[in-house]
């Protein structure tokens, strides 16, 4: 197996080139290292490789790699989240990437022990029925009734992009997603300073980074995929 080491120099020289080509900063894109798919070894030898932000996406199996790495790294929630499972995981991650519902965002209004939590609303650019996410038409509306729950914050927004090569259409999605970003922006609320793109994938990143993401989920091409 590459070791992480080496794909991570690999993400960053892409990532680099990517802020090249679009007159942006490296230090604004932030790498995710998702290890669903890998054992507790591997993100730890993520984490020691560099890595400071991991994504986990079931509240079942974080539970061993969180007491091994712990605040080594800052923990992100990427799947899709039942309510009934919040209480088990919300103190322990930093951003959730998956608020799609007003219930959600009750339940966790409900649980967090005197911490902000700050969520990414999810939004399905794309329209694909498979997809979780709110459509572009409900965001602003979602995000203004979320004032309601004073223990949330709108870092931002998140998207998944189609499965799909076609890189026109890939990159119609995130400018999306950042249109989107930039009108909630401008609203100047302040319980939504919404400033963050969560988009990108180990196959598109780097469109993702040249469309302004300032959090990329890399998984496979990262710590690999078995
Ligand atoms: C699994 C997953 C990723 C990472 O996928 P790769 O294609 O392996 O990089 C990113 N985001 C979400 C929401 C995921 O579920």
């Amino acid at each position: 197996m590459v070791t992480v080491s080496k794909q991570l120099a690999d993400v960053k020289a892409k990532i680099k080139k990517a802020c090249e080509r679009s007159g942006r900063q490296e230090q604004d894109v932030h790498i995710i290292a998702v290890t669903k798919y890998v054992t507790t070894e591997r993100a730890i030898e993520a984490v020691d490789a560099g890595v400071r932000h991991v994504g986990e996406n079931r509240v079942e199996d974080y539970r061993e790699k969180y007491d091994e790495i712990g605040t080594r790294a800052e923990w992100h929630f990427i799947g899709s989240l039942q309510s009934k499972k919040v209480k088990k995981m919300i103190n322990e991650f930093d951003y959730l990437h998956s608020l799609d519902r007003l219930s959600l965002a009750k339940e966790l209004d409900k649980r967090a022990e005197g911490k902000k939590v700050k969520c990414f609303v999810q939004v399905n650019v794309s329209g694909e029925s498979s997809k979780a996410g709110i459509s572009p038409s409900e965001v602003l509306p979602f995000i203004k009734e979320l004032e309601q729950y004073q223990a949330l914050e709108v870092s931002g927004l998140m998207t998944m992009a189609p499965l799909t090569e076609n890189e026109s259409e890939l990159r119609h999605v995130f400018s999306e997603l950042r249109k989107l970003r930039d009108l909630i922006q401008a609203e100047s609320l302040p319980h939504a300073p919404c400033k963050e793109l969560s988009m990108g994938m180990s196959n598109d990143y780097e469109i993702a980074v040249e469309e302004g993401a300032t959090f990329v989920r890399i998984g496979s091409a990262l710590v690999g995929s078995e």
